[in-house]
């Protein structure tokens, strides 16, 4: 038996039956990421040594009265490095926070220490989690598992590349505008992007903090539901959070009658590339035959979406990334005084990306143009947010794609960020309108690379997409299916 195939379920029994120690399993993930990172490139930092010593303490306490009942406890995972971990290098994929060591962790991050879980180490991400291929990462890209020559998806590629070559059980990644959900789709795994609010971002390195989200990539939504359920909760830290019961959900179930899914006409629009296309209609039969009520709905301000996004998450981003000066956070570029300190570290240390979005957002920002993009773009949101409102009182779901191509190749859009930023367009509405959405494979393209379908719920509905996504994945084997094997 490979541990590292196990399933989260079934490395809890195994602990909870003395049949593995967590020690045996965290030693299992560590040897897969020594096998397999010098072709896939997942992880920034290693937390070898430190892993090991709380897997130790894990089975310790396994043993005593208080331990034994803590179904997460000895259970390793890893974490997108724009989620701070205490006394680990955080660097974001960007130079300019290169040697910076957190002085605490996030409340994700403290809530599954505090059930046992135990970090691995930090997965690459595109510099300040923009991007959607890794490819902007300081520190180079990963690569897609179930072909290499492919990016893994971004930015949370670091996190599903390693979860599809079962690296970890699973891991976290944040979502602004689908940085979990399109890299669990071009690597064959399942990733949630909770509702905004449902999950603290105390902790999270801040891209568009309106927009920001912390979410679970794992192989299938069982994997993903013990963990999303430990971190979720009101945060007197964060005080965006809302105290919603999370609620239970039925994994086991088998048929959703009863259930109305709505598919988006405009999610099937030129640009889709066929196959996936016939993929998702393929899973969306298989919804129709556990007994869903499929419907023809509409989303009318979709095309507005990714312009809008490309407004507003740069004007955040380039007020959250102020703070990255010299001064406060890790290296200095020395000048001659202030400003030029401000000046040849900001230019130097961050990417290219990183200061086209900077530029962008303090552009639409600035007086004279604020009104003419940035508070457009607010209203046309709200636009789009009402089009959610609207379907949602039809439907109880909505599927549709997670992005319009398969994994791109390396390259792919090298010199043309617009033709990249267009890639994000089924992706950025959840987060602009702030619901749940869900990542699941359905299948694969003619060249064997996985494809994904979204799950979009209404606000706080994180239970309807599991049961969902269970029903499918309890009569479909995708999620388990392995690259290379
Ligand atoms: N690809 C999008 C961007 O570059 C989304 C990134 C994210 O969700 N962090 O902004």
């Amino acid at each position: 038996m490979s541990i590292t195939s196990l399933t989260l379920s079934q490395l809890q029994q195994h602990l909870t039956d003395r049949t593995l120690t967590s020690e045996s399993i965290t030693s299992a993930y560590l040897d897969e990421i020594d096998r397999s990172e010098p072709s896939i490139h997942s992880f920034l930092h290693i937390d070898h040594n430190g892993a090991l010593e709380k897997a130790q303490k894990a089975d310790v306490l396994r043993k005593t009265v208080e331990g034994s009942g803590s179904p997460l406890l000895g259970i390793p995972f890893a974490v997108k490095d724009v989620i701070v971990v205490q006394g680990m290098p955080c660097t974001s994929g960007s130079k300019i926070l290169e040697g910076y060591i957190p002085p605490y962790s996030a409340t994700v991050v403290q809530r599954l220490e505090e059930a046992g879980m135990i970090v691995l180490g930090k997965t690459n991400t595109d510099e300040f989690a923009m991007g959607s291929t890794t490819e902007n990462s300081a520190y180079g890209p990963s690569r897609n598992p179930w072909n290499v020559g492919h990016v893994p998806g971004g930015s949370s590629g670091g996190s599903a590349a390693a979860v599809a070559a079962r690296m970890a059980p699973v891991a976290l990644g944040t979502d602004t505008g689908g940085s979990v959900r399109q890299p669990a789709a071009y690597c064959g795994v399942s990733g949630i992007k909770p509702t905004y609010g449902r999950v603290s971002r105390n902790g999270l390195v801040a891209y568009g903090s309106s927009l920001d989200v912390c979410g679970v990539i794992g192989p299938g939504v069982h994997d993903l539901w013990p963990i999303y359920q430990q971190m979720a909760g009101k945060d007197a830290l964060d005080a965006t959070t809302v105290d919603s019961p999370v609620g239970s959900a039925n994994l086991n179930i088998k048929n959703l009658k009863g259930k109305k899914i709505g598919v988006p006409r405009e999610y099937f629009v030129g640009g889709l590339q066929p196959e996936v296309e016939r993929e998702i209609r393929s899973a969306i039969s298989v919804l129709s035959d556990l007994g869903a009520k499929i419907e023809d709905v509409s989303l009318p301000h979709t095309e507005y979406a990714v312009p809008v996004y490309y407004i507003i998450a740069p004007a955040e981003a380039s007020a959250n990334l102020a703070r990255f000066d010299g001064i406060r956070f890790g290296p200095r570029v020395e000048g001659n005084n202030m400003w030029d300190i401000f000046f040849k570290t900001r230019g130097e240390k961050f990417g290219d990306e990183v200061t086209r979005r900077i530029m962008l957002g303090t552009y639409v920002l600035s007086s004279g143009y604020y009104d003419a993009y940035y508070s457009q773009a607010q209203k046309v949101r709200e636009l789009i947010r009402e089009d959610f409102v609207e379907v949602f009182k039809k439907v109880d779901a909505l599927v549709c794609p997670v992005a319009p191509t398969t994994a791109l190749k390396f390259g792919a859009h090298s010199g043309d960020p617009l033709a990249m930023y267009l890639e994000d367009i089924y992706t950025v509405t959840a987060n602009l309108a702030g619901i749940p959405g869900m990542s699941i494979p359905v299948g694969f393209d003619n060249s064997g690379l996985p494809v994904g379908m979204q799950l979009l719920g209404n606000y706080f509905s994180e239970t309807t997409l599991f049961e969902i996504a269970a029903a499918y994945q309890n009569t479909t084997t995708w999620h388990t299916l392995k690259p290379g094997k």
